[in-house]
């Protein structure tokens, strides 16, 4: 669908056959740059228009870490600000939870330079969560719950309508499969979502976002990023081995990733066993044949193509 959120195609610049090699190949990485830098804009304006994520007046605080993602996507927003169709306002918001080497003057400079409204929370959450968590235990929980509580009364101090959080496609799909894997949930991670003190509206403007499309605008901004192992916490292990099951998938079968994205987004309870989502007790017959409708009795990859008319069971 088209949309004022979303820019029109603008023509790729072409390569000049008698270009020399290196001009060529600098004109390439411009083109291919220009193209990544359009695709992101396209994917956050589809993202925002899809699930409704800012509308006129709101006062968004864009939460920013000093990681790739939340560069990338003030950066994009900034861009989405000057052409969207409707009047919003960027906060960018930085906790400086006091880690030991945290570069506190990093932020402030690149937001100054920006020119984009900032505010810089200092917290010591690194001290109270050392000192609760024992030794070589992660910390990451209690430390995100502390700055859980403290973005939220920023939000409140800051007249915040929006909270922005850089979480693109892949942590989304890499939280889905967490859940179901040492949770027992079908469960993702909602592109849109009310906090979990009911009092503030959390968006995610990157959720069609891939990660290395983050990654490759990072590299082409040169973003000063700030390394995120400053606390000393052991990675989360679970999320680790997630995210190489998911490359490696994508690697043995391109498009895997995409697919499942997709699936995300087409939801069909009546297929599934929850007795909460659908209501399998009630299940009429309609007396109407649905060309749509499932075979009853037996899987459809169970079945292959014989006899003109016909279908033969496949040995699995
Ligand atoms: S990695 Fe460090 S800063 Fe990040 S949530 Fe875990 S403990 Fe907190």
């Amino acid at each position: 669908m088209n949309s004022p959120w979303i820019a029109p195609e603008i023509a790729d610049a072409e390569v000049a056959g008698s270009a020399p090699d290196a001009a060529a190949r600098a004109l390439k990485i411009e083109r291919e740059t220009h193209k990544l830098e359009k695709r992101l804009c396209r994917q956050v304006g589809q993202a925002i228009m899809d699930f409704g994520m800012i509308e006129e007046g709101d006062r968004v605080m864009v939460c920013v870490s000093g990681g790739k993602d939340s560069y990338g996507m003030l950066d994009i927003l900034l861009k989405m600000q000057q052409r969207a169709p409707v009047s919003f306002e960027l906060i960018a918001v930085n906790l400086d939870q006091k880690q030991p080497g945290f570069p506190d003057h990093v932020l402030p400079a690149y937001l100054k330079q920006l020119g984009v409204p900032f505010h810089i929370e200092t917290q010591d959450t690194y001290s109270i969560v050392k000192k609760v968590i024992p030794e070589g235990k992660t910390m990451c929980s209690l430390c995100s719950r502390l700055r859980r509580g403290i973005l939220y009364r920023v939000a409140d101090e800051l007249k915040i309508t929006k909270i922005a959080l850089g979480h693109h496609r892949d942590d989304m799909l890499q939280t889905f499969f967490l859940n179901m894997f040492f949770g027992g949930k079908l469960k993702g991670m909602p592109p849109k979502l009310v906090s979990d003190d009911g009092g503030h509206i959390v968006i995610r403007p990157l959720a069609y976002v891939a990660e290395k499309d983050l990654t490759r605008w990072a590299a082409h901004r040169a973003f000063p990023i700030i390394p995120c192992t400053l606390c000393g916490s052991q990675e989360n292990l679970q999320r680790k081995q997630i995210g190489n099951m998911l490359r490696d998938w994508e690697k043995q079968y391109p498009g895997r990733i995409e697919s499942m994205f997709t699936a995300l987004q087409n939801v069909v309870p009546s297929h599934l066993m929850d007795t909460k989502r659908h209501d399998f007790q009630n299940i009429r017959t309609t007396g109407v044949p649905d060309p749509d409708g499932d075979t009853a009795f037996d899987a459809p990859e169970l079945h292959a193509p014989s006899a003109p008319g016909g279908v033969q069971l496949v040995q699995r």
